[in-house]
């Protein structure tokens, strides 16, 4: 099950520069700021109430993020649900028809595990599901 909007993932070009103008814009410092080796990103976390925003920044010219960028510039990347269970939510997603970018959950930022679904079946839109870890 779905539970909620976990965060919203905006593509930067310099996250230094992105922290200053996203802790201006909700008058809040990051609270935390990680390296996805998996991913080939920085990313950084704001929270404001229940609301997350994850800056991410390519590590290399080949990440995901850095293609993104190249291809549609800076901007909003994808948004991340909540679920509960991911492997049940990945099966039940697949079983309608989204194509999974992976077969089996990755460990994300924010100590969770996440699975994205291709934007070309969920109307451009990346959706990622995670799934806090308990460890
Ligand atoms: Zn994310």
């Amino acid at each position: 099950m779905l539970t909620n909007v976990e965060h919203i993932g905006i593509a930067v070009k310099d996250i230094t520069a992105s922290n200053e103008l996203f802790s201006k814009l909700l008058n809040v410092a990051p609270y935390k700021s990680e390296q996805v080796e998996s991913e080939g990103v920085t990313t950084s976390f704001f929270k404001v109430n229940a609301t997350k925003i994850e800056l991410l920044e390519a590590t290399s010219p080949d990440s995901a993020i850095a293609r993104f960028i190249e291809k549609k510039g800076e901007g909003i990347h994808h948004i991340a649900f909540e679920v509960e269970d991911i492997y049940a939510e990945m099966k039940r997603l697949e079983s309608e028809g989204f194509i999974l970018l992976n077969t089996e959950p990755k460990i994300g930022a924010d100590n969770k595990l996440v699975c994205f679904l291709h934007p070309k079946s969920s109307n451009g839109v990346l959706v990622e599901l995670c799934q806090e870890r308990k460890i």
